[in-house]
């Protein structure tokens, strides 16, 4: 049997707060893929904090526009963080997966993941821009 590594509950960053079931569907497939990954890089990933699934009330009360992939309003985003020494394994193990978005912020040694669009794209987080590679 395999080991599943992770709990819908490591997604959302509002615990306490009730989740829609749509929400909840579109973090299985982030979860199965983040499985898969775990199992290929043979050491821990964490979902970063307050990365994973934010509602868009969450957002608002940051001051944000409420359009970020993390409100799960497309198919969701979730940023991933290891070991610093695993990371680059960590992140060629993400450009490899479902993932369409992948965005590396070295400085901040966490990676952005999405599924936005029909085709794969990588970033690497320079300042607060993304520049594609
Ligand atoms: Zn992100």
């Amino acid at each position: 049997m395999r080991n599943l590594y992770f709990q819908i509950s490591d997604f959302i960053i509002e615990p306490d707060k009730l989740t829609s079931l749509d929400v909840i569907n579109k973090i299985l497939v982030h979860l199965w893929i983040i499985n898969d990954v775990r199992i290929g890089l043979g050491h821990y990933i964490l979902v970063s904090k307050n990365s994973g699934y934010r509602s868009v009330g969450y957002e608002k009360s940051k001051k944000r526009s409420g359009f970020s992939e993390h409100c799960f309003l497309g198919g969701g985003a979730v940023d991933y963080t290891c070991q610093k020494k695993y990371i680059k394994k960590l992140v060629k193990l993400l450009r490899q997966s479902d993932y369409k978005r992948v965005c590396y912020y070295p400085k901040s040694n966490f990676i952005h993941c999405d599924l936005k669009g029909h085709e794969k794209q990588y970033f690497i987080c320079a300042g607060k821009k993304w520049v594609r590679k």
